[in-house]
């Protein structure tokens, strides 16, 4: 055949290509894979020489969320004001999660996982996929009903007021949920040293994130109207996302 001698090179060069690109992607370890697929990561690099920072590694999230509310309204006129009462079910909670790590160039390459200034902003990224985070947040988005508000007199009623009024209480109940994992993303840097040391027990430390001793320590404003689910044993025994 006259075809064979010219397609053999073409095959063998195939399947290099397929050897190295499988090698290449061998080189990020499965918890790296996962986490960057889990919590949307993307890198930034910068030079330490032309860009010095505070700090070598900088992680910043990102969480947006969006829900449908369906609900249900009355109101009662009062000598002080307009008292508005909303039953509403907030459902179809959706989540768009995503992690910037910064790190200095020198990291710019596919065998840095290693290095212990990625594994240290890895954790910051672990934490923002805990599960907890995520079961915390559907509690208080079911738990948001009945909303009391009271209006000044003749203050217009209608489904666009209403709405803006169970945005703003969910927003109040993420927002404390979100204050809450800055807040123990603040304490793991002081707790290592931004990376620089070791957590004397790592599962222990991310195990007893998130539970009720934690909240209270960050004055976690829902404290009484999660207690049920920290209570659960699916909530207690979550699969960890940490190394
Ligand atoms: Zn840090």
């Amino acid at each position: 055949m006259v075809f064979r001698p010219a397609s053999h090179p073409i095959h063998v060069a195939m399947v290099a290509w397929i050897l190295s690109n499988q090698a290449a992607l061998a080189e990020t370890p499965e918890y790296f894979r996962r986490l960057i697929d889990e919590a949307g990561v993307s890198f930034a690099f910068y030079d330490p020489v032309q860009e010095p920072r505070v700090h070598r590694g900088y992680t910043a999230f990102r969480l947006d969320m969006s829900y449908e509310a369906s609900f249900q309204f009355r109101w009662e006129d009062g000598a002080a004001g307009r008292n508005v009462t909303i039953q509403t079910h907030i459902g179809n909670i959706r989540y768009s999660l995503s992690n910037r790590v910064e790190l200095p160039q020198y990291l710019d390459k596919n065998d840095r996982w290693n290095d212990s200034l990625v594994r240290h902003e890895f954790d910051h990224v672990a934490m923002t996929v805990d599960p907890r985070v995520r079961m915390l947040f559907e509690h208080l988005c079911r738990k948001v009903a009945p909303i009391s508000r009271r209006l000044p007199l003749a203050s217009p009623i209608n489904d666009a007021v209403v709405k803006a009024i169970i945005r703003e209480e969910v927003e109040r109940r993420c927002n404390a949920v979100i204050d809450l994992l800055i807040a123990n993303e603040h304490a793991l840097d002081v707790a290592t040293g931004h990376g620089s040391r070791q957590l004397a027990d790592r599962a222990a430390y991310f195990r007893a994130l998130l539970l009720e001793p934690n909240l209270q320590q960050h004055n976690f404003p829902y404290l009484v109207e999660v207690n049920d689910l920290l209570q659960t044993k699916a909530y207690q025994e979550a699969p960890l996302p940490y190394q």
